[in-house]
């Protein structure tokens, strides 16, 4: 008996070592009054998480969605099945002195009250810019304010740049650059794999295991394009989809860390505090990647 339950407990830990999953988020959304690919995007990337049987949480913000037909839109995820959190009003940054606690918080209800009723809807907050706060005060409270209405964070574990791979997409689409659009692709999956594979090793470094990791995209025309090919590659790399309820089960994203300012990947904020050397802040920027698009022959001046 006592060999049985050695048996499953070492393979209880060699799962644990071994097996890496995420759950994919998307944040923002698009507003089909600016974006006339907006609903196309959208559709394109329900699709193809549909076809991988993935089940993702999207987090919008109202002033990215803009008006009733942006809400319309984002209603879809819900109704195929997805999470849909709360990723404020205005998109505010909580690290600028600009951004005041009562008025971020009011910000935060305004998200609340525009997606709590949305089938799908879960009470999970994501940070814009995952900016946490830039004092004691306003990060508390925010904490604070989460904790009595019954919300989660949705905290992010893997952080990446896709956005500006994004803004590369979309001019070399402009230009009808195929060339550069070729080169594109796998430097941009790369570099989805690499931060992938940086905090899931900054977790083993600090926890010692490989947790539930959720990683972070926005609803954006790169996205849509190749989801399908970020997903053929996660899995040939080893990793699981799993969706963003299981992921959050993950006691890592229960962990209030304290750093100032708060913010980053929670696998930062962790990697920060057992005092892990070469942390960059912020954790991910465009320039960063400057040199992974030049190796792979593309035209990066800002
Ligand atoms: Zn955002």
């Amino acid at each position: 008996m006592f060999k049985l339950i050695l048996l499953s407990l070492c393979l209880g830990l060699s799962n644990l070592a071994f097996s890496k999953s995420l759950a994919l988020s998307f944040d923002d959304g698009l507003d089909p009054s600016t974006n006339p690919q907006a609903q196309k995007i959208n559709n394109d990337l329900l699709d193809t998480l549909k076809k991988n049987n993935i089940h993702a949480i999207v987090f919008p913000s109202i002033s990215k969605i803009g008006g009733a037909d942006g809400l319309a839109i984002i209603s879809n995820w819900g109704k195929q099945g997805h999470r849909i959190g709360n990723h404020g009003n205005l998109h505010l940054n909580l690290a600028k002195d600009s951004v005041s606690l009562p008025d971020y918080l009011q910000d935060v209800q305004e998200g609340d009250k525009a997606f709590s009723s949305l089938q799908g809807f879960v009470p999970r907050y994501r940070f814009p810019y995952l900016k946490e706060g830039n004092t004691l005060e306003k990060r508390d409270g925010v904490r604070k304010w989460l904790l009595a209405n019954n919300y989660q964070s949705g905290a992010v574990s893997i952080d990446a740049s896709d956005w500006y791979y994004n803004q590369l997409f979309l001019a070399y689409h402009k230009e009808n650059d195929q060339e550069s659009l070729d080169k594109l692709k796998p430097a941009y999956i790369s570099h989805l794999l690499d931060r992938a594979s940086y905090y899931d090793d900054l977790a083993l470094k600090t926890l010692g295991r490989s947790p539930k990791h959720v990683l972070l995209l926005h609803v954006r025309a790169i996205n849509a394009a190749w989801l399908d090919d970020i997903i053929y590659a996660f899995n040939e790399e080893g990793w699981s989809f799993i969706d963003s309820d299981s992921a959050y089960q993950d006691p890592m994203y229960k962990l209030q860390t304290q750093t100032l300012p708060a913010g980053e990947s929670i696998l930062w904020n962790i990697a920060k505090i057992y005092g892990v050397k070469g942390l960059r802040y912020p954790a991910e920027d465009a320039p960063y990647e400057y040199e992974n698009l030049k190796k792979s022959g593309l035209n990066v001046v800002p």
